[in-house]
């Protein structure tokens, strides 16, 4: 993999002024890593934060982080203000995928890369990609649904148009459901992305295809599990809670209790965990200077862009202790509401 994306090969050197006025690394030998989230909406992103930071500062690394509230014009601005910081590593969970390019290119106009974290950046010459799998979530959702339902109406709740893993999960869906709509077996009956990935859209968007449809909804793909909640919530509405299939990703509490009362059918398990200790292993040693590993390549729209992307699980009713529980993402008592 060719993972040299013609940057600075040693970034700690000092800034060749005249970019970034005021913008200056500071070398007092502790690396600064410097992390912008889109936001705290879903509980993944707490444990993001969490594990990230903790990860970083076991490797001796200072961590800082802001968090722009999908925002766009704040998350540049927060970038502006990491980068005069004098961060050595900018990791970017992008809100906009191609509004956030404009950090690319001001971290790399003041000598600093860039990694994006989960969500890829795009239209930029971003260094390295961290994620999971997203093409293969959507899979896992369709592969899941279609074994339980290989006839019939399919709803597929997207997740934010914004974010480019919507789009990747939205092609790991259909590369599973085309096959059965050539057959005529399937018809997505409805398919809308859900702006800002609110599950009150996505409830209201679910609404609108139970009108179209009188209700005769046979399954529901949704873009996560706080979106495939909202859908439930209309499902129920319907009074079609547990009768109509529903995929979701996460592996949110709230999710794993509908598994476990059966009013949603799966989810898909990123290890948080990995995700973040891959990540900040990673942004120490392209702070430091070292190219990092990356496994394969993405393309941007501008570039190949070198990543690493984890592999994602499916969990329904029959594994959920052995993945989500076992691995102690969550508590068995409060997954199975016995506390
Ligand atoms: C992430 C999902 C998350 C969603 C909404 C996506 O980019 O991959 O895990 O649920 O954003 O924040």
């Amino acid at each position: 993999v060719g993972n040299d994306a013609g940057l600075p090969s040693s970034p700690g050197e000092e800034l060749t002024d005249g970019h970034t006025p005021g913008v200056r690394r500071q070398d007092d030998g502790i690396i600064k890593v410097g992390l912008t989230m889109d936001t705290l909406q879903e509980e993944r992103w707490i444990k993001d934060q969490e594990m990230f930071g903790e990860a970083v500062e076991a490797l001796g690394a200072e961590f800082i982080v802001m968090t722009a509230d999908s925002d766009d014009a704040k998350q540049i601005e927060q970038a502006e203000t990491l980068i005069s910081m004098g961060v050595d590593i900018l990791v970017v969970v992008p809100h906009d995928a191609e509004a956030t390019a404009t950090i690319v290119n001001k971290a790399h106009a003041a000598g600093i890369k860039v990694m994006s974290y989960d969500r890829l950046v795009r239209n930029a010459d971003v260094d390295l990609y961290v994620s999971f799998d997203n093409e293969r979530v959507g899979e896992l959702q369709a592969e899941v649904i279609t074994k339980l339902v290989p006839e019939g109406k399919y709803v597929f709740i997207g997740g934010a148009d914004t974010d480019y893993n919507a789009h990747l999960v939205k092609k790991g869906v259909f590369n599973v459901l085309q096959p059965f709509i050539d057959r005529g077996e399937i018809t997505v009956v409805f398919d809308q992305w859900t702006r800002n990935w609110l599950p009150a859209n996505a409830r209201d968007n679910m609404r609108a295809a139970l009108r179209a449809n009188e209700g005769r909804i046979d399954a529901v793909i949704a873009g996560n599990d706080a979106t495939a909640g909202g859908a439930i919530e209309a499902l129920a509405e319907w009074g079609l809670a547990g009768k109509v299939p529903v995929a979701g990703q996460d592996a949110e509490l709230a999710a794993a209790q509908r598994i476990v009362a059966g009013t949603q059918t799966m989810t898909v398990y990123k290890p948080i965990r990995q995700l973040a200790e891959v990540a900040a292993e990673l942004a120490v040693k392209m702070a430091k200077g070292e190219t990092p590993r990356a496994d394969r390549l993405v393309n941007n729209g501008k570039l190949d862009v070198p990543s690493v992307l984890l592999t994602p699980i499916a969990v329904d009713a029959a594994n959920i202790d052995e993945t989500i529980i076992a691995d102690g993402f969550h508590v068995r008592e409060e997954v199975y509401k016995l506390i």
